[in-house]
């Protein structure tokens, strides 16, 4: 069996491939039949969140992954305990010559509480290879595996092994290091034995089809026969740990600190690399989030620890894909946009840093100004936070400035965002309650409406909102999958309607979800898909290839799709491309894509047929997507993809397609967004309809452009004209009002009440302002688009003598019911009642009481 992807798409339980099992998970749990009993496979594994979670070892030890690939075999209800144990050890001893005074292993010592006794059928089996003494016992945290808190679980049986040299050996027996961290005493084969299916109120029932399920470490098994005592010192590592010391000009094996950060790069380019082929980009949430933190943390190792300023590892890339290209081919597929995306989030991440650092240094020279060498949690938690600073990154930084961090207060904080973050995805699920044995029978791709009963139900629990998932016994209910949402409809039976409010899977199983269960459970009921929503559906998919082909067509053979979503109002399409798709290249892309709707090419299904075949038939298959070994395959004429989704039985029933928006989003990455069918007739309705409008204002002019820019030329023209008016009437006005002032008590006052803008009226103040350098009293009242406005002016030595034209304004703006504001020499005020214009001038000069001012003079 070759590896599955290492991103999982569909199963809402976990986000990466982190052990052999997964992709056997729906045959484990008798959702689907095994095809075959017994299986061998190499399977890529990321173990960085969730229940395996090594991240934090990784580089500081020399034996733990985040991506590593594993070795298993498996017994699907054949082989049990027996055989499992005696061909790992032929394996290890016979085929690959490890010698076998160095191996131990370890058996489940049974457990009182779960009424469970030690495991004497796989210590037995050992002591046929091994001395008592090397069979030792392990508890239920070491060798009771379990898939979750429910399902499938048994004991396990690991093997170990003692790298340590012959001296070493000698001086300390290897028993006492099994099990205890050692670095070169470790576990490199686990064997589980699945017998036990564990139940939502935690008791125990025996499996009835028990399975086997082996998984070796590569890395480790390939120290382990390259007689060495680091996994990077293998031949799998050390090409890319050279090149990094080529790069960072930095030997490997010098000084410890540097070391772990050339392992922490080695390992996670790996990781990162395999993610992005297997289509996970780094984002901001979900799956996308946990890439972008592995590659921030190898970003800031090498920025901490080998100075590396600028993004570099994106150059390891050709070593890599040299050292693994040959086993998995998508890497070389895809070195240009792995290339790129990994490139692009190094710059972004090491801007943050920079912009992280600045904010420390800030915080650092607060708390030293207060006499503080100690800065407070949250502040380290911000950094953690929104910048990415892990909290050994801002202690290192402080205790080169002689400070440190108050770590409770930081502990605090992040236990708080945990538990935020639980609760926000807390969901309970009860066990499945039983009606009738059996797996769905999918009929969908030839029936909307079938006849079917409920094969088991259960109650799940999220966000104080109570569902039920239904497993029919047939269903035409397309779950969701490969980007097209799920089906919705109703079931009926003679005594009720109950309506599907979504079809998603799990494990495989299509599961139908519902607000409310129906009361007669055990009833005969048709399942009814809403056909309308199903039509578009299928239309809005069927048009997703034919973009697909027009794109390949029109852009390059580089094009890959990276996402889709089909729903019945609308597609989204994301593909790798390097630039801005042009208006010119959408337009022939539609028309190739809108040709070939009218040309009604029927659709040809191939279901089940051989994957050999489908590659015969140049079927475009997606990376990261899990193939089985019979496959269905779409063609409408020369567009010919894999795919498992929901199609029109002619091209023509899409009706029409309209790219509506083109845009990125990441490196390498675009995303158009289109309608089909009666959307598209909405839309050119409104198009349409504004067209019309927009017609009849301008007298249903033939050209409407000629018109429109017309017009703009006109009032271009225009504005210049009135502002030459303006200047004009401005300086005429002003001369005026200087040979117009009235002299009371040696104040000259000027006044003016007209049609003017409000900023000539202010440069006109200004200049007069400027000419007359004392005892100017300047008083305006004007209208601006219909509302009146106030205007003071007043020389310096008035202000002396105790004016404030700001409180005139103020006082004067209530006749015009408005406010006003500015400063003692000058302000305005803005109104509506227009009618109280003249009033509020003359309000002014009377408020100024200027004949009494002169005479206290
Ligand atoms: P350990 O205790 O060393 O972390 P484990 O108990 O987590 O190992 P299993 O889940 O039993 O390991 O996985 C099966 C095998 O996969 C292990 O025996 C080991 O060889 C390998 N393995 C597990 N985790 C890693 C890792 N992070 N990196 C490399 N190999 C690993
Ligand atoms: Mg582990």
């Amino acid at each position: 069996m070759s590896s599955a992807p290492m991103v999982i798409k569909d199963d809402p339980t976990l986000m990466f491939t982190n052990a052999g099992m997964n992709q056997f998970k729906d045959i484990i749990l008798g959702n689907q039949p095994a095809k075959f009993r017994r299986v061998t496979d190499s399977q890529k594994c990321l173990r960085v969140s969730g229940k395996h979670n090594d991240l934090e070892e990784v580089g500081h030890d020399t034996y733990h992954h985040t991506m590593f690939e594993m070795l298993g075999n498996w017994s699907f209800g054949d082989y049990f305990k027996k055989e499992a144990i005696e061909w790992a050890w032929e394996y290890l001893v016979t085929v690959l010559k490890i010698n076998s005074e160095l191996l131990y292993a370890t058996i489940f010592e049974g457990s009182p509480e779960e009424k469970l006794e030690r495991d004497y059928d796989a210590a037995n089996i050992w002591a046929q290879f091994l001395p008592k003494e090397r069979i030792i016992n392990g508890n239920k945290h070491d060798n009771f595996w379990e898939m979750g808190e429910t399902g499938p679980c048994g004991p396990c049986s690991e093997i170990h092994i003692d790298l340590r040299n012959e001296t070493e050996r000698a001086k300390i027996d290897g028993l006492s290091l099994v099990n205890q961290g050692h670095p070169q005493v470790i576990e490199i084969w686990n064997l589980v034995f699945m017998q036990y299916n564990r139940k939502a109120d935690g008791s125990l029932e025996s499996l009835p089809a028990k399975v086997i399920d082996t998984g070796m470490g590569f890395e480790r098994l390939c120290m382990a026969l390259q007689g060495k005592t680091s996994n990077y010192d293998t031949d799998v590592f050390q090409p890319i740990i050279k090149e990094i010391a080529r790069i960072v000009e930095t030997e490997y094996d010098e000084n410890p600190q540097t070391d772990i950060a050339m392992r922490v790069i080695a390992d996670h380019i790996r990781a990162i690399a395999f993610s992005i082929t297997d289509g996970q980009l780094p984002s901001n949430a979900k799956a996308g989030y946990v890439i972008r933190r592995i590659l921030r943390r190898a970003v800031r190792y090498g920025y901490t620890f080998l100075k590396q300023k600028h993004a570099f590892m994106y150059k390891l890339l050709p070593v890599l894909i040299d050292n693994m290209g040959d086993a998995y081919p998508e890497l070389i597929a895809q070195k240009e946009l792995i290339e790129k995306v990994i490139k692009e989030e190094e710059e972004s991440f090491l801007h943050t840093l920079e912009m992280g650092i600045r904010l420390l240094d800030r915080t650092m020279v607060e708390a030293k100004s207060s006499g503080n060498q100690t800065i407070n949690g949250k502040d380290a938690f911000t950094l953690y936070d929104t910048f990415g600073f892990p909290i050994d990154l801002t202690e290192l930084i402080l205790r080169e400035n002689e400070m440190n961090v108050d770590l409770d207060e930081f502990n605090t904080e992040m236990q708080r965002q945990k538990e935020r973050a639980r609760n926000a995805a807390s969901i309970e699920t009860s066990d499945w309650v039983m009606l009738k044995d059996g797996t769905t029978e999918f009929v969908g791709y030839d029936y909307t409406e079938y006849e079917t009963s409920i094969l088991r139900y259960r109650q799940i629990k999220q966000k104080n909102q109570t569902l039920y998932q239904i497993v029919l016994d047939v269903t035409p209910f397309y779950a969701e999958s490969g980007g097209q949402v799920g089906d919705v409809g109703v079931l009926v039976s003679e005594y009720e309607t109950i309506e599907i409010i979504d079809t998603k899977k799990e494990n495989n199983l299509p599961i139908h979800i519902v607000r409310k269960l129906p009361e007669y459970l055990k009833a005969p009921m048709m399942a009814c898909v809403d056909t309308d929503k199903r039509a578009t559906c299928a239309a809005n998919h069927s048009v997703t290839h034919l973009l697909d082909q027009a794109l390949r067509e029109v852009l390059g053979k580089h094009v890959e799709q990276k996402g889709s979503l089909v729903t019945p109002g609308s597609l989204r399409f994301d593909f790798s491309h390097f630039q801005k798709v042009t208006d010119k290249e959408i337009r022939d892309i539609e028309h190739r894509v809108n040709a070939r709707i009218r040309a009604n090419i029927p659709l040809k299904e191939y279901r089940n047929i051989p994957i050999a075949e489908a590659k015969e038939l140049g079927a475009i298959a997606l990376f990261g997507e899990k193939y089985g070994d019979e496959v269905r395959v779409i063609q409408f004429d020369s567009s010919i993809e894999f795919c498992g989704g929901i199609h029109v039985p002619a091209t023509g029933n899409i009706g029409m397609v309209k790219i509506i928006a083109e845009s990125s989003v990441a490196a390498g990455i675009r995303r158009i967004e289109a309608f089909t069918g009666e959307k598209v007739e909405n839309l050119l309705d409104t198009v349409q309809d504004t067209l019309i409008n927009l017609k009849s204002l301008f007298n249903n002019a033939p050209d409407l452009s000629i018109v429109i820019r017309k017009c703009i030329e006109e009032k271009t023209e225009l504005k210049k004209q009135v502002e030459g008016f303006i200047k004009e009437k401005q300086s005429i006005l002003t001369q005026h009002l200087l040979d117009n002032v009235q002299e009371i008590n040696g104040i000259k006052i000027i006044k003016f009440c007209g049609l003017m803008p409000p900023e000539s009226i202010k440069n006109i103040a200004f200049r007069l302002h400027k000419e007359i350098t004392k005892n100017l009293f300047f008083v305006a009242g004007s209208t601006d688009a219909g509302k009146p406005i106030l205007m003071v002016m007043l020389s310096n030595n008035l202000v002396s003598d105790g004016m404030d034209a700001e409180k005139l304004v103020k006082e004067a703006s209530k006749l015009i019911q408005g406010s006003g504001g500015g400063k003692p020499h000058f302000a305005t005020a803005g109104g509506k009642y227009t009618d109280g214009l003249l009033m509020a001038v003359n309000k002014i000069i009377e408020l100024a009481n200027i004949s009494k001012i002169r005479q206290v003079d």
